[in-house]
């Protein structure tokens, strides 16, 4: 998918900032463990030489360079028998000097190049996942940032509002420990959920507790209400750039959670982008949390059946129910 260009900057920034820390580290790793045996140092430094000492034997006969070659060899693997037999007795790891990249198939360069297996021919470089990984990483903390997550918790989620009613408040219990399960348990395999019920009775809150956990754990999550992305994915689709940036992030987060499904002007617009939302992600296998103050008639009436077919058939629905009062002024 595109991401902005300072996505695309920030990602390399970092990946950079990953290969020289390994660089530097493995560096200093180097210096201090010659310090500490000389005798290591003096090994490295013989090792360096094999290409010299090659290259120095070259105008020998053949059967002489071959003989070389091997003595060559065989001084090598006593040099690194020995420098092994040093590491261990010093009980230092055997790859200690080597440089520990975060991603070891691109070596924090964040492209890798893809070869032909029988040839070594190169047929270009191509991202790695790592790259592809930060990319997404980043383009959802730029949307999260714009999102009050911090202000909604499991925590701070207050039961005892439906106590009046016992049916209320057996549902609501029921609910809450299913979101609670959810986001502990949370998977890319994880379902899908349709949260609907009138105004004020926490969906929003348990929504952003929901997402706030999921981040936690290394996830990217993409929240927003219903009304904002469409705006923006109509400026960026009728804009200049004919841009997909909104629309594929939707598409793409591990977790979506769209609020407030409902509030919006439905057009033949809208209904083809919820259409393509949905179902790029349930054939991608990627959950998604729905949630609307409208009840499934309602939907019924305001969608497309195409979409509407879409949410019953693949989402779990939970139905929160209670006196139709916010909880507090970011209830919804
Ligand atoms: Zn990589």
């Amino acid at each position: 998918m595109a991401y902005s260009k300072e996505i695309y900057e920030r990602a390399l920034n970092e990946i950079n900032k990953r290969r020289t820390d390994a660089e530097i580290s493995a560096e200093k790793r180097k210096t201090e463990l010659y310090k500490e045996c000389p005798d290591i140092q003096y090994i490295d430094l013989q090792l360096a030489q094999t290409g010299y000492k090659i290259i120095s034997s070259y105008g020998l006969s053949p059967d002489d360079v071959e003989k070389t070659i091997a003595n060559i060899k065989k001084e090598n693997d006593t040099l690194k028998a020995e420098k092994r037999k040093i590491l261990r007795a010093m009980k230092v790891p055997e790859d200690y000097l080597d440089i520990h990249y975060t991603c070891s198939k691109c070596n924090d360069t964040g492209f890798y190049e893809i070869r032909d297996e029988e040839t070594g021919i190169s047929h270009g470089t191509k991202l790695c996942s790592c790259h592809i990984e930060l990319l997404k990483k980043l383009a959802a903390e730029q949307m999260a940032a714009q999102t009050p997550l911090e202000l909604s918790t499991f925590e701070d989620f207050d039961l005892s509002f439906y106590k009046d009613d016992k049916e209320s408040f057996e549902q609501m219990k029921y609910i809450f420990e299913t979101c609670v399960s959810y986001s502990r348990n949370f998977g890319l395999d994880s379902p899908n959920l349709l949260f609907y019920g009138r105004t004020g009775l926490g969906k929003t809150h348990l929504s952003l507790a929901i997402a706030s956990e999921v981040i936690k754990k290394g996830y990217n999550v993409v929240y927003g209400s219903v009304n904002r992305f469409f705006a923006k994915i109509e400026t960026e689709k009728f804009g200049r750039n004919n841009d997909t940036y909104t629309l594929d992030l939707l598409c793409d987060a591990d977790l979506l959670i769209l609020d407030d499904l409902g509030m919006e002007f439905s057009t033949s617009f809208t209904n083809s982008v919820l259409y393509t939302i949905l179902d790029t992600r349930i054939c991608k296998n990627l959950p998604t949390i729905i949630s609307s103050n409208l009840s499934f008639d309602e939907l019924k009436d305001k969608y497309h059946e195409s979409v509407v077919s879409r949410i019953i058939g693949t989402f779990e629905s939970l139905e929160f129910l209670g006196k139709d009062v916010r909880q507090s002024s970011d209830r919804r």
